[in-house]
């Protein structure tokens, strides 16, 4: 534990030597990312000590127009936004390309209520988790021509195509994996979490131990994405596909993850299958009319699952 929480430290006293409002949850949050991604922590340095934390008593729509963001709130619900270190504009030709940029994570605390301390730690590590997960091999060209230019961003499962139509200047983008993504990224926030609960008592500093202190009196749970993380929870506490997806999903071997499933399925869709199934959950919840197609919907996908698992136990004979 040492040296972990020693590294954590001194990432935020390096980044702030002044001192910050958050610095206890930053050293937290920091520890529980690096026990959870220990090998990549030379990534979780980097995006720490170059980005922007926009943490403010403000809505989140607010924090991005004061700050001239160029981010987007995806749900009116939602507590917190990052925006990852690729991204593209277009070059002279009309052709997109890529460029850096500072990663950001904007957290808004006006939604949270009183388990406030553990569900702002869990909004940072979340966002944190995205960056994470978006930097190596985070983005692709995938060719232009006359007429357009095309290319792809990647942060964790989910893949954003971008089209820049060099007629008309219009970019269209569609995407895949997404809430997939987002309920792995829930589940593996609390998994990051559960790391930090396990600091109490163990840290030499006054003002941390006081956090964490706080901290443990709210039960470590998943927050987010409720229905469709619920979902996903029951393919993740099978071994093979938590193995399969924890360093594919950092890396981007994103086709990696879906031969594999897809072979164990014996259905070279199956893994397009799930992402479909998990939309279709997540938007029927929002909609109570669709009530006969949600449970139908989960009913589907908890027979993918248990279908994998059989599967599964079928290879090993
Ligand atoms: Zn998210």
């Amino acid at each position: 534990m040492e040296g972990l929480y020693l590294y954590a430290k001194k990432m935020v006293e390096l980044k702030y030597p002044n001192g910050h409002e958050y610095k206890e949850m930053f050293i937290v949050g920091l520890y529980g990312l690096l026990c959870k991604y220990k090998k990549y922590h030379k990534i979780i340095w980097m995006i720490f000590m170059q980005m922007d934390n926009y943490i403010e008593d403000k809505s989140l729509n607010e924090i991005i127009e004061e700050n001239n963001l160029e981010l987007e709130q995806n749900n009116e619900d939602d507590d917190a936004v990052s925006s990852s270190i690729h991204t593209f504009i277009t070059d002279e030709h009309n052709n997109l390309c890529h460029i850096l940029e500072k990663p950001v994570a904007v957290c808004s605390k006006t939604n949270l209520n009183k388990k406030y301390i553990l569900l702002f730690l869990n909004s940072w590590v979340h966002e944190m988790g995205h960056l994470i997960k978006s930097t190596l091999n985070g983005y692709k060209i995938k060719g232009h021509d006359f007429n357009k230019s095309e290319g792809q961003l990647r942060s964790g499962l989910s893949i954003h195509t971008y089209v820049f139509d060099k007629n008309t200047f219009d970019c269209s983008t569609s995407s895949k994996y997404a809430l997939l993504d987002e309920a792995i990224n829930v589940i593996q926030t609390t998994e990051a979490i559960d790391y930090a609960y396990s600091l109490d008592g163990m840290v030499p500093d006054d003002d941390v131990d006081k956090f964490l202190s706080e901290l443990i009196q709210y039960e470590n749970n998943d927050y987010g994405y409720n229905l469709i993380t619920q979902e996903v929870r029951k393919l993740w506490s099978i071994d093979e596909f938590k193995k399969l997806i924890e360093d594919n999903i950092v890396q981007g071997n994103i086709k990696e993850i879906e031969n594999s499933f897809n072979n164990t399925m014996d259905d070279d869709k199956a893994f397009a299958k799930l992402d479909l199934l998990l939309d279709h959950i997540y938007y029927a919840d929002k909609n109570m009319d669709c009530l006969m197609e949600y449970s139908q919907n989960i009913q589907k996908f908890d027979e993918m699952v248990s279908t994998y698992k059989s599967k599964l136990a079928q290879l090993k004979q």
